[in-house]
Parts: structure tokens; C-alpha cells; sequence
């Protein structure tokens, strides 16, 4: 058996000192058991650990090295970035060439703030369209995870209208109930929420590509739909494409499905592997931002220039020809081989795929949301 000693010890160390000795929990491998192994260094699509195994790595920070790890030109770029300084508290021109490089990539974002993680762009984006519609609510849906900012951490409750209860403690009821939750796919509950609440709803965020329920494919119409009620009733359509940005195309999700949101909410690739975040929209919707507009938002480290030439380096690699195709070969082949595996050992298997987001689900029905 793989010897895990270090990562052991390292573990009741860390354990000492850190919650669960890990500094976010999807690390600590609680829902598969076991200890989480420390890594040492990442090359390429492997990572090698404390003890000196090495490991393909199919996780990949959870979405943002899409290029793997230490690609030389990411390693580079920061590396050069780092020989001049790494936070001035004053803007930078990689910044702007970032959020240029953003804008041109996505129509729907005109203007674009970068902050530090996919967290803050999602809890800047309500704050935004609650500033623009003077509303409180908004609609989420039930197996979508938009970082940790209390109105998210709601799941549904057992109302008919399925009004949000917390779903982690510290979360207030008082700030839960704003939040609605919907089955994913399903428009028809969407647009009960909206009758039920006309003037109230702010805004819809939605993954455009569910990531955080497994990989869960919006049926044919579904975005439509919401970009369709959204408009009926003066709310705002928020794209949560902190997975999905730069990751089935050079662009967001809605690129490929040619539905514009109000706000796109960006993290993970666009960092490269350092901590960014960002969220942008029409010039009009942004302008409503500090220091244009009245709604505050702010960050010391925002556009750290580390981060950024990270980004910057991971785009200009994306932007070559052929890079989402080689991506949809990749997953295509990991696919056939979890079929073809699933198949030789007769286990029911549904594998739910779009470029290189791939999940499985051990069934033969197809999954369409959280509930099945
Ligand atoms: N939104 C989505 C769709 C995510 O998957 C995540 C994180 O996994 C977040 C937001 C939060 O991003 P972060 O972990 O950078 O705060």
C-alpha cells in the first residue's frame, strides 16, 4: 500500500491549528473518508506528495488550472510580475489589459471589477442588481453553489413557494428568506416565484452549466426562458461563470449559448491558479458600481498584479487555435473509458458531459437537476 506517512503527520499537525486541518472543506475529504494527502509540487496533469507518490490530477485545483500545473508560461509571467513588486494599492496596466482581455472575450461584459475570489464576484453581483432594481430577493437554484456569502448558503425550504431556509448555521433567517430557491431546469417554478413575488425579485443566478451538482447541461430553452422572465419582470439575469468562464470556450457559457446575461460572475481560470475574481456587465449596469456609482465595493489586494499576469499568461495560451478542441477530445476520451469501464462491470452509469466538465452518476436516468 502507498505509504501516506508525511501527509499523516502533517495532517494531526495541521489539524492542530486549522479547522479540520484544511483551509476550505472540499479538501478534507469528508464525504469519500480518508485523510487528504499533502501535496509537494504539480507538474503538467500530475501532482506529487509529501511521501513522493504521484497522483494524475483530475481536479485541478477545482477548475482553475485548466492549463495544469507550472505551465511554463504562467510560471513566467509571474515570475516576471514578481520581480517588480507584488501589491502596490495603486492600479496596474496588466489590470486593465486583463479586464480588456475580459470584455473582448464576453459581449455582454462592457466593464468588468476584479476582486480576489469567485465568493466576492457573486456577492458584489446581488449587491449590484439589488442596487439597480432597489429589490431584495433573489432566486438561486437548489444544487448550485455560489461561494459563501450567507445569501447563497440557502437551500429550500418546505414551503410551497419554497422560500429559503439557512443552510449552514450563522446564516440569519432574516437574510435566508430573501433567497428562493428553484429545481434547476425548471422554468415552470421560476416563474411561480416571479407571480408570487412580482416587485420583490432583484435578480436569478444561475451556473449556466451546473458544476456543483455534478455537470448538469441546461435543457434546450432553459437560459432562454430565463433570460425571457427575468426581462418580464424587471429583474436582473446573473450568470454565474466562475466555472465556466474560459473553460468551453475562450469566453463564457453564454458565448456558446448565445444567451446575455445582466452580470457575469468570473473566477477560477481567469486567476490562472491565483486568487481573482470578477464580475461585469453593460457599461450602464456597472456605472452603478463605487467609486462611478453608489453601490461600495472595494478590495486591498483587488488586481493584485500577480494574480493578474497569471490570468493574463493562462488566456493568451487559451486564445491559441485548437485549444477547446484538444479540451473536448480529452473529455471525450476520459468519457468512453468510464463508459466502456462501467459497461465491462455491468454498473449503471450516466455520464453527463460538455467539453472538459465532465461528471458521473451511478443510474440509468437521466440527471436534469438536484433532486434526479
Ligand atoms: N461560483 C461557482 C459556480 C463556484 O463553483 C465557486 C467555487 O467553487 C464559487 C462561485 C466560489 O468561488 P471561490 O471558491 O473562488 O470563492
Amino acid at each position: 500500500m502507498t505509504s501516506r506517512l508525511r501527509s499523516h503527520a502533517l495532517y494531526q499537525r495541521a489539524a492542530q491549528v486549522i479547522p479540520g486541518g484544511v483551509n476550505s472543506p472540499v479538501r478534507s475529504w469528508k464525504g469519500v473518508g480518508g485523510e487528504p494527502f499533502f501535496v509537494v509540487r504539480g507538474q503538467g496533469s500530475r501532482v506529487w506528495d509529501a511521501d513522493g507518490n504521484v497522483y494524475i490530477d483530475y481536479v485541478c485545483s477545482w477548475g482553475p488550472l485548466i492549463l495544469g500545473h507550472a505551465h511554463p508560461r504562467v510560471v513566467e509571467a509571474v515570475a516576471h510580475a514578481l520581480s517588480r513588486g507584488t501589491s502596490f494599492g495603486m492600479p496596474t496596466e496588466a489590470e486593465v489589459a486583463l479586464a480588456e482581455a475580459i470584455c473582448q472575450a464576453i459581449p455582454s461584459v462592457e466593464m468588468v471589477r476584479l476582486v480576489n475570489s469567485g465568493t466576492e464576484a457573486t456577492m458584489s453581483a446581488l449587491r449590484l442588481a439589488r442596487t439597480v432594481t432597489g429589490r431584495p430577493k433573489v432566486i438561486k437554484f437548489a444544487g448550485g453553489y455560489h461561494g459563501h456569502a450567507d445569501a447563497f448558503l440557502v437551500r429550500a425550504g418546505s414551503g410551497a413557494l419554497t422560500l429559503g431556509v439557512p443552510d449552514s448555521a450563522g446564516v440569519p433567517p432574516s437574510v435566508a428568506q430573501d433567497t428562493l430557491v428553484a429545481p434547476y431546469n425548471d422554468l415552470e417554478r421560476v416563474e411561480h416565484l416571479f407571480s408570487a413575488f412580482p416587485e420583490e425579485i432583484a435578480g436569478v443566478i444561475v451556473e449556466p452549466v451546473a458544476g456543483n451538482m455534478g455537470v448538469v447541461l441546461p435543457k434546450p430553452g432553459f437560459l432562454e426562458g430565463l433570460r425571457s422572465l427575468t426581462r418580464r419582470y424587471g429583474a436582473l439575469l446573473i450568470f454565474d461563470e466562475v466555472i465556466t468562464g474560459f473553460r468551453l470556450c475562450y469566453g463564457g457559457a453564454q458565448n456558446l449559448f448565445n444567451v446575455q446575461p445582466d452580470i457575469t460572475c468570473l473566477g477560477k481560470i481567469i486567476g490562472g491558479g491565483l486568487p481573482v475574481g470578477a464580475y461585469g456587465g453593460p457599461r450602464e449596469v456597472m456605472s452603478q458600481v463605487a467609486p462611478l456609482g453608489p453601490m461600495y465595493q472595494a478590495g486591498t489586494l483587488s488586481g493584485n498584479p500577480l494574480a493578474v499576469s497569471a490570468g493574463l499568461a493562462t488566456l493568451e495560451v487559451l486564445r491559441e487555435p485548437g485549444t477547446y478542441q484538444r479540451l473536448d477530445a480529452l473529455g471525450a476520451r476520459l468519457e468512453e473509458g468510464l463508459r466502456e469501464a462501467a459497461a465491462e462491470v455491468e454498473v449503471p452509469l450516466v455520464v453527463n458531459r460538455i467539453g472538459s466538465m465532465l461528471s458521473l452518476f451511478f443510474t440509468t436516468e437521466p440527471v436534469e437537476n438536484w433532486e434526479g
